[in-house]
């Protein structure tokens, strides 16, 4: 594939936490077809990893977001990032009162500690004017179903992380941000899943949203015209929380 030699990222470095499949692989093939030098990690999916590095020229990493040294150990490897973002995340649905607090703490480990730490030590060496993103949910602002509460408190916390950040990075030009999307077709969220219909029910578009839809918003955030975008949450969710 060639790219315009006037393609804001060509020659950016981009570092993805989580990119082996779904939304994560969708942004890491977005940058890179944009000529960016693009690093992604992965925790289980090493086939997927595989090929997607393979077919899109980026680098993969293996290692659990969970696994703080490692995760902060990956992103000091990356050396100067130009654009930072934190995509993986778990879900585990079910009553709280019976919802195995393990399952949950690791939740919040992948959901919430891994951002906190991963996004500060970015930014430690991130050049000015670099971009920080955080793929939250609509399920931030909005929760019309029983059963996700470790979720949606999860992507709540990411509102505040992108606030608090959003001032103490502002004046080296550093936006974060988060980009919040509805039900969107990936493993996680299939879209001839048991719960689609419930889900569309609560939509203005009733459709599941596509992983190359919410990459072409993060791409939007990261790119120049976007450097007046920061602290500020982006849903993109076909009028799920409307
Ligand atoms: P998928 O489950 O389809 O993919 C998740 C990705 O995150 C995989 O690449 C997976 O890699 C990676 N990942 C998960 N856990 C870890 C970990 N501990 N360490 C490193 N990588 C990890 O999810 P989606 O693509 O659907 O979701 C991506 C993000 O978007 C998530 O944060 C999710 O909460 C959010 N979101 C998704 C919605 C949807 O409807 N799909 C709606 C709203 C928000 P591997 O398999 O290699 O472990």
């Amino acid at each position: 594939m060639t790219v315009s030699d006037e393609s804001p990222f060509r020659g950016k470095s981009v570092m993805v936490v989580g990119g082996s499949r779904g939304i994560g692989a969708a942004i890491v093939a977005s940058f890179a077809a944009a000529g960016a030098t693009v690093r992604f990690t992965y925790a289980g999916s090493r086939d997927a990893a595989e090929a997607l590095a393979t077919s899109t020229g980026s680098i993969a990493i293996h290692g659990d977001a969970a696994d703080r040294d490692h995760l902060l150990a990956s992103v000091r490897e990356a050396g100067v990032l130009d654009v930072f973002v934190y995509n993986a995340g778990l879900l585990e649905s079910g009553d709280p009162l019976t919802l195995d607090p393990d399952a949950v703490d690791r939740l919040i480990d992948v959901n919430v500690r891994g951002p906190y730490h991963a996004f500060v030590e970015a930014a430690r060496r991130m050049a000015d004017g670099g971009r920080i993103i955080a793929i939250g949910s609509v399920h931030g602002d909005r929760m019309p179903f029983s059963g996700f509460t470790a979720y949606g408190m999860s992507k709540s916390a990411l509102q505040g992380l992108a606030r608090g950040l959003a001032r103490d990075f502002g004046p080296r030009g550093i936006t974060v941000n988060v980009v919040q999307p509805g039900p969107t077709d990936t493993d996680m969220n299939p879209a001839d899943g048991p719960l689609v219909q419930r889900m569309h029910d609560e939509m203005a578009i009733r459709r599941h949203g596509t992983a190359e839809e919410v990459a072409s918003l993060v791409r939007y955030l990261a790119s120049p015209p976007a450097r007046g975008i920061t602290g500020a949450m982006h849903t993109i969710d076909g009028g799920f929380g409307a």
